[in-house]
Formats: structure tokens, C-alpha cells, sequence
């Protein structure tokens, strides 16, 4: 009584037929289903290659696993469809044939009897995607924020904004940040390069003058910074240093500074995007995200001319920086976030980094204070910054 009871539950629930069998991880060629199996399975016979194996797990184990899985890539139509016509509908034999589950004859039999009577269907074209919804709520928000830049999040009420509205799109980014867990710590003795070009008769040989410029002489917007907010930029590489700040005058050359991090700090690294995840493979984000990721990154490193429309088209990265730095890890509970890492628009396949710290925070070797980010390597070098072009 009780196990008939139980049974039923668990149908009902997920939404499948009970077998009573046990299946092993050789008996399928998916590596995060055997992973799945390794992880909890015991000693027994395997049902299906009728062996003896040290993993096996119960039948409808596994098959909630799979239709986990399933469930959360695929709709159901009777409650996603207006009409049956809006979307392709398909039930588990055409999932199989698209799915390296098993070669076990016996095993893809049973699974087809366990799921016979569900349907799937793809995502119809007037439901958002999640990435369509994240990448619609980027393109709002950096529209707007061009033209109302410091009442943005007041707007909601005027507007009707579909699917995520302005004021939510930073949460919702910051969101997607920490489910991927998109952090990197560069920990002391960890270096960064800056360059300062100038006139060659200039020679600059102290932090205060190779670091970020102090607050009154930041004038010029920047991709992460407004006037009068001084940012460190920096790369990892000499070059990318080099042709992020050089524009071309042969008549100047590049001072290269080498700053080394005096404490370990938390950036947000959005140059490593994870790969999509595997149909069975867990994580704690999904692949909608990851390709939101992909398209919004690559909008916020596209290269942008200095031919004063940087004023405007900065704006959007500007804000989002600013909320990485002060708001992202109160809502996230994280350490505070103490700079940023993003593709190089300059540099194929290079890092440019931004930290949050001010001149006062550079210093000369060994003269390093409880608020200091860097010391100064030694010696400097000045180079032709034409060569690395
Ligand atoms: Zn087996």
C-alpha cells in the first residue's frame, strides 16, 4: 500500500513510469550521466548489460535525472502553446534520436516506455528566451541611460519596457555574474603594466606620475570611468598597454611601468566566459546565460572612436562599472569587487584590466601603507612604442 503510494507520488510528480530495474555507467555513453551514476551509485547487478558492477543506480533514479534535464531545455505545449501550430512539438523517441544515450538496445526501450506519454516543445517565438530577454534589457538600458542618465531607474512608470525593464537590468546582470561565479583573484606580487607616452625630451621616473592620473587632471571620459572619477588601467602585457594608449605620433615614446599588486584583490573577469554546458552537464547557470554573455561582452569591448562620442557611447559601461564596484556585492554577498578584467579592443585576444584605486594608491618601492594597492618595479623602460604596433 505504502509502496504503491509512494509510487504513484513520484509519477504524478515527475511525470514518468516507475521501472524497477538498475542500470550501471557503462550501460550509457553520456560522461555526465555516468558522472551522475559514479556519484551515487552502489554495488549490484546491472539490468541492462546483466553484469556485476560497482555503480548502479535504481532506473527511475536515473530517469529523473534525465528528464531533469530535459524539463529545463524543453517546454511543455499544453502549458506554453497558444496553439498547438506555435511550436514544434516532439515526444521522447525523437529526443533519443538526437541524444548519444545508450547503445543498450534495452535500456533506450525502457526509456521510451518510462516517458511515453510526455511532448516537449521548443520555446515559442512570443515567449523571450532568456539570453533574447537579458540581450532586449541591455539594448533599453543603454539606450535610455545615454539620455537620462541619472534618473534612468525613475522611468519604469512612463514606459512600458518588455522584458526587462532599465532599472532591472543591472541586477539582472549582476545576476548572471554570480550564478557563473565570473570572479578572478590577482593576488599580491601579481604585476600589471601601464604606459605613459609623451614627448621624447619628457622623462618620467616616479609612481605618483605613472599611475592613474589624480582626481583633478582625470578629464577625460574612459570606457569604465567618467571625468573626474580616476580609474587604474593596466594590462598584463606590454603591448596591449602599449597599443591601448599609444595613437600614433612617431614623434613620442612609451615609459613602461610595472606595478605590482601589494594585496590580493577580487576583480570581475569577464574576458573567461565558460563554454556551453553539455545537455546533462549541472551547473549552476545555463547556457541562455552564457550566450547573453557572449553578445554583451563583446558590445562593452567593441572599439569606440576618441572623436568625442565617447562622452556618450561610455556611458552605459560607466554605469555598470559602477555598480560592480559599489552595489553587486551587498546584493550578492561577496567580497567587494575591486576591479574589472575585459577583452582588449585594441589587442586581439589580449586583457585589458581596470582597478579601482586612485594615484595615492601607487607607490614607490617599498614605501607600501595599509591603503596601498601597488608598488613600482624597477628599473622603468623606455621604448619605441611604434615597435609594438
Ligand atoms: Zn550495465
Amino acid at each position: 500500500m505504502g509502496q504503491t503510494k509512494r509510487r504513484i507520488d513520484r509519477e504524478t510528480e515527475h511525470g514518468y513510469t516507475s521501472i524497477d530495474s538498475r542500470i550501471c555507467n557503462h550501460c550509457v555513453s553520456d560522461r555526465h550521466i555516468k558522472q551522475f551514476i559514479k556519484g551515487i551509485g552502489e554495488k549490484s547487478k546491472c539490468d541492462y548489460c546483466e553484469k556485476n558492477r560497482a555503480k548502479t543506480v535504481e532506473f527511475n533514479k536515473f530517469i529523473e535525472f534525465f528528464l531533469e534535464h530535459v524539463d529545463s531545455l524543453y517546454s511543455d505545449p499544453l502549458e506554453v502553446l497558444v496553439n498547438f501550430e506555435d511550436g514544434e512539438t516532439f515526444g521522447i523517441s525523437e529526443l533519443l534520436d538526437d541524444i548519444d544515450l545508450t547503445e543498450q538496445e534495452s535500456l533506450r526501450n525502457d526509456v521510451e516506455y518510462s516517458l511515453s506519454d510526455r511532448e516537449w516543445c521548443e520555446t515559442p517565438y512570443y515567449h523571450y528566451e532568456e539570453s533574447e530577454a537579458l540581450n532586449a534589457g541591455w539594448e533599453k538600458f543603454a539606450a535610455v541611460v545615454k539620455r537620462n542618465r541619472y534618473t534612468f531607474h525613475q522611468l519604469d512608470d512612463e514606459h512600458f519596457y518588455e522584458p526587462i525593464r532599465p532599472s532591472a537590468f543591472l541586477p539582472a546582470l549582476s545576476h548572471v555574474i554570480s550564478r557563473i561565479g565570473l570572479y578572478k583573484t590577482l593576488t599580491k606580487g601579481t604585476s600589471l603594466y601601464r604606459v605613459r607616452i609623451e614627448k621624447k625630451n619628457e622623462k618620467f621616473t616616479k609612481a605618483s606620475e605613472l599611475a592613474s592620473p589624480p582626481a583633478n587632471k582625470a578629464i577625460y571620459p574612459n570606457r569604465m570611468s567618467p571625468s573626474g572619477i580616476p580609474m587604474f588601467y593596466g594590462a598584463f602585457d606590454i603591448g596591449t598597454a602599449i597599443k591601448e594608449t599609444y595613437s600614433g605620433n612617431k614623434e613620442h615614446i612609451a615609459t613602461i611601468a610595472k606595478f605590482k599588486f601589494l594585496k590580493d584583490i577580487i576583480l570581475v573577469d569577464l574576458s573567461k566566459i565558460p563554454p556551453y554546458l553539455d545537455f546533462f552537464e549541472d551547473a549552476d547557470y545555463n547556457n541562455q546565460q552564457i550566450e547573453f554573455l557572449n553578445d554583451f561582452v563583446k558590445a562593452i569591448s567593441a572599439p569606440i572612436d576618441r572623436d568625442g562620442r565617447e562622452h556618450v557611447e561610455y556611458v552605459p559601461t560607466q554605469i555598470i562599472t559602477e555598480h560592480l564596484r559599489y552595489v553587486h556585492h551587498k546584493m550578492n554577498d561577496n567580497e567587494e569587487i575591486l576591479g574589472l578584467i575585459y577583452p582588449s579592443s585594441k589587442s586581439n585576444g589580449k586583457k585589458s584590466v581596470v582597478i579601482f584605486c586612485e594615484n595615492e594608491h601607487c607607490v614607490e618601492k617599498g614605501d607600501g601603507k595599509e591603503d596601498s594597492f601597488f608598488e613600482l618595479e624597477l628599473p622603468l623602460r623606455r621604448v619605441n612604442p611604434q615597435s609594438f604596433i
